[in-house]
């Protein structure tokens, strides 16, 4: 069963049409941007730090004064990061007092809001408090955390397992622990920025493949692999474009130089595989994969991340990996909430089977109204737009009609290739999804994101 209070009702409303559902809150009305109100001068590229660098500064201050770009684009109500939600109710939220769909969430399996990931992660703060305030090294450690990780080794079939207090982290501790001054690290360009964060942290030098480029990725190996070990680390599945990454012929590569190979399943581990094991089960290649990386921020309802694989390269991580050594470990309630979420996906696998089906719906239904959804194969359908000015104007319009999604602009993507994110839960239900698309398809030709 799916705790979602908005689905469990018969006779779903599109949010705009329940307006006794509203909050007290003080909502800023929203209304349709005129194209010659939208600011030419609000490029949106917001999170680069180009050009505000002042090299005659003397004051690491100046270029926060010079960054007015998110200042103006909240007087304009173009503003799309940091949104607050003032409820969460899973596949609805309440953002600026009105109610909106969410699809833009990488609750994927519905289980933030779970009856029993609730329960337990409750009992768990009665039991054992609020925090561990140490690392694992220390103070930190739980029988816990240790049982979580022997359900993570034996859900994806590893020696063992080591968690980390966010999926980053495991990103930067599994990396940096291992590639060390005379190793190398090869990535995939489209690779999440904790592998980037990674890379910097290590000791060794990095090299990057052209995004699903295995010829690309075979010439690199065969230069570095002639005098360095090396490591290549790709996505399991994209988290912007939803794509898979082509594991038969990656870990092939890597087999042909020798190099190790380690898989960030952060979007994958509930997603795809059986019963939700992530991307090497998809394809049948648990053999081939040394390593792999996810987190508990997205499937598994809580927060945190993990690294799996041999018993002896688990326990060096455990020993040298500086983001786990240095910073506290996971809270009680975090811990027993993921490892609910994992028992839930385990005795409910038909959960990952209800977000394929939605998945699909969503593919199918974007793809059919005529946008672009790129390569997307899974839950992650993106909205490819490009022009950032055009991509968050209809972002605005989608909220103010009631549709949450995510608006991503460099440096999450290329520069100018602006997206809007959507994803599929398994508790949304058909009808949410339909109207969505609906909607969707409504404004996406009035505002000129389709013909
Ligand atoms: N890897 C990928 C592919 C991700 O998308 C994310 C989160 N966006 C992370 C790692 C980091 O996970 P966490 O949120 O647990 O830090």
């Amino acid at each position: 069963m799916v705790g979602d209070r908005a689905t469990g009702k018969a006779g779903w409303l599109p949010p705009k049409n329940r307006l006794e559902e509203r909050t007290t809150h003080l909502a800023s009305e929203t209304r349709p941007l005129a194209e010659d109100e939208i600011p030419s001068s609000v490029s949106i590229d917001a999170l680069s730090q180009d050009g505000y660098d002042d090299v005659d500064s003397r004051d690491v201050f100046d270029k926060a004064r010079a960054f007015t770009l998110a200042r103006q684009a909240r007087a304009f109500g173009l503003y799309p990061f940091y949104k607050p939600l003032d409820s969460n109710e899973g596949t609805e939220v309440v953002i600026d007092g009105k109610r909106a769909l969410m699809l833009g969430s990488n609750n994927y399996l519905g289980l933030t809001r779970h009856p029993r990931v609730i329960a337990a992660a409750r009992d768990a703060v009665e039991r054992y408090g609020t925090s561990l305030t140490g690392s694992r090294l220390l103070n930190g450690s739980t029988l816990l955390h240790e049982r979580l990780e022997e359900l993570i080794a034996s859900f994806l079939g590893r020696e063992d397992c080591l968690t980390f207090t966010t999926g980053y982290q495991a990103n930067l501790g599994a990396i940096s622990a291992l590639v060390n001054r005379r190793a190398a690290v090869v990535i995939d360009k489209g690779d999440h920025a904790s592998i980037y964060d990674g890379c910097s942290l290590s000791d060794g030098e990095a090299f990057r493949f052209r995004h699903n480029d295995i010829e690309h990725l075979d010439q690199i190996l065969g230069r570095v692999t002639t005098e360095r070990a090396a490591l290549v680390v790709v996505d399991g599945v994209y988290s912007m474009g939803g794509d898979i990454a082509p594991l038969p012929e990656i870990t092939a590569a890597c087999g042909r130089h020798g190099a190790r190979i380690m898989v960030d399943d952060a979007h994958a581990i509930g997603v795809i595989g059986e019963g939700g094991r992530g991307t090497a089960s998809h394809f049948g290649l648990d053999a081939q994969v040394d390593l792999i990386v996810g987190t508990f921020s997205k499937s598994l309802a809580s927060i945190g991340g993990f690294v799996a694989g041999q018993a002896d390269v688990i326990d060096w991580i455990r020993h040298f990996a500086r983001p786990g050594l240095f910073s506290a470990s996971m809270a009680p309630s975090s811990v027993v909430a993921a490892t609910t979420a994992l028992e839930v996906l385990i005795d409910e696998p038909e959960l990952v089977e209800r977000l394929h089906q939605n998945g699909r719906l969503l593919r199918d239904g974007l793809a059919e109204a005529g946008f672009d959804i790129g390569e997307s194969q899974t839950p992650v359908v993106p909205i490819v737009i490009g022009d950032e000015r055009k991509m968050v104007g209809f972002w605005k319009e989608l909220l103010a009609e009631g549709v949450y999604a995510n608006a991503v602009i460099f440096p999450a993507v290329p520069r100018g290739a602006g997206i809007l994110r959507t994803s599929a839960m398994a508790t949304h239900t058909p009808e949410q999804l339909k109207w969505a698309v609906a909607l969707m398809g409504e404004l996406g030709r009035r505002y000129g994101v389709i013909a």
